[in-house]
């Protein structure tokens, strides 16, 4: 089962495309986290990208194509694209990707969000260090001031992106080239709808009912 998890930053597909992997053995693909490590790796690509990135513009149709290429057969057992596609442009790459290797999208989902609390969401979002496992300033803290519930770790971080100015950027992208490509995929009936305003299980269980029907 491949699926897209679809919505604008902050709307909580990290979050939920990491839950998926650990309940249902499918792999999250996400070119943002492939982006920030190719920069912490100072390869090529990371440098092309830094000033783009840091900007919250997008980076180009090819790079990211050719990443979620050179990963689509990680996921052989399903993949969660996290971030990806986010132009019409790359929606006709991935179907190629995926035809190539006999695969195809079972379910498009929307996280349906409301964006001004998306930018409260945002800021406050941090990670640990050593797991990546997610944090809010104000919505998750660890249960253990300063350590991570989930490895024990003390060191936690935070995107050079998430700041304001950024992030209303980021959303500008959103509205302006990624939700257009959604009716590309409603012409194909793939796209469900989940309220991505509630808790965390309450999305992940509305997220479930989806992909159980
Ligand atoms: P994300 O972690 O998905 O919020 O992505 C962080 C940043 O990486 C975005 O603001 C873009 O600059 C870049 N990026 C990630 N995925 C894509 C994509 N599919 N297309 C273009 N740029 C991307």
């Amino acid at each position: 089962m491949d699926i897209i998890l679809l919505g604008p930053p902050g709307a909580g597909k990290g979050t939920q495309a990491k839950r998926l992997e650990q309940t249902r053995g499918m792999v999250q693909l996400s070119t943002g986290d492939m982006l920030r490590a190719a920069r912490k790796a100072g390869t090529p690509v990371g440098l092309q990208v830094r000033a783009v990135m840091d900007r919250g513009e997008l980076v180009s149709d090819a790079i990211v194509s050719a990443l979620i290429g050179e990963h689509l057969d990680d996921a052989s057992g399903g993949a969660i694209f996290d971030g990806y596609p986010r132009t019409r442009h790359q929606a006709e790459a991935l179907e190629v990707l995926l035809g190539e290797r006999g695969r195809n999208l079972s379910h498009v989902i929307e996280l349906v969000v409301d964006e001004d609390a998306l930018v409260e969401r945002i800021c406050g979002r941090f990670t640990c260090a050593n797991c990546g496992a997610p944090y809010h300033d104000t919505a998750k803290t660890p249960k253990v001031e300063g350590v991570c519930d989930d490895c024990g770790g003390t060191e936690f971080k935070r995107r050079p992106d998430d700041n304001e100015e950024t992030v209303r950027k980021r959303m500008e992208e959103y509205r302006a080239k990624t939700a257009p490509i959604l009716p590309f995929y409603e012409e194909q009936g793939l796209v469900r709808q989940v309220d991505g305003m509630g808790s965390v299980e309450e999305v992940a269980a509305a997220i479930d009912a989806v992909l159980d029907a």
